[in-house]
């Protein structure tokens, strides 16, 4: 090891002093120490929200899409949803704000989802999320709050959109079926659909709105 070592050298812009700081494990547990450590949304990194926002804004920006209006919808396959421990996230920017629509499956039959907010602006914000049964046209909404996305994403128990996904007709005679182990079943006990390619052609679309000032 060198006694002296060449001073860093001096960085330039904001991007660069937070990402010296995000190399600086002693910054970390200094900032850990209060318990504001943020889980990124995509991978296994965290750190302080500012740098965690940061950083899912740097390393992650093709979760990232931009919207002029404050209704949207996001597409995401069965087939991203099953067997995932961590929720699917996705990132709209709209009005410069960043929205998180985090959905996630739950064997046999629950899919959920959450409508959250990165920024760290105290204005009261609500939306909704819908999705529609296929056939029907059936719609499962929520609507309220939007809070701040939490330090660790919510467990199970805590989605504001909660649907059997036997409800959404997404497969012909998918009312008898369930999904186990990443296949679909039959109340006979016959698969259906197995496996990973067949759920990657399953889509469900959230559509979400945001309402300002209200
Ligand atoms: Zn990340």
């Amino acid at each position: 090891m060198a006694l002296v070592s060449d001073p860093a050298p001096l960085p330039e812009t904001i991007d660069d002093v937070i990402e010296l700081i995000s190399q600086d494990g002693d910054y970390f547990e200094r900032m850990g120490a209060d318990g504001k450590i943020m889980q990124c949304l995509f991978c296994e990194w965290a750190g302080p929200r500012l740098i965690t926002e940061w950083h899912i804004q740097n390393e992650h920006i093709h979760k990232i899409e931009t919207c002029t209006k404050p209704d949207w919808n996001i597409t995401m396959t069965l087939g991203s949803l099953v067997g995932k421990r961590k929720w699917c996230c996705q990132i709209i920017d709209y009005h410069n704000e960043h929205y998180v629509l985090a959905a996630k499956f739950l064997e046999p039959d629950c899919l959920m989802a959450n409508l959250m907010t990165l920024s760290s602006d105290d204005s009261m914000k609500s939306g909704s999320i819908t999705v529609y049964n296929r056939v029907t046209g059936e719609p499962f909404s929520w609507s309220g709050n939007i809070n701040s996305v939490p330090d660790q994403l919510p467990s199970e128990n805590h989605a504001q959109l909660s649907v059997p996904l036997s409800k959404l007709n997404l497969l012909p005679n998918s009312a008898n079926l369930t999904l186990i182990n990443g296949a679909f079943i039959t109340k006979m006990g016959n698969k259906v659909v197995v496996g990973q390619p067949e759920l990657d052609d399953i889509q469900i679309t959230f559509f979400s709105k945001i309402f300002i000032g209200r």
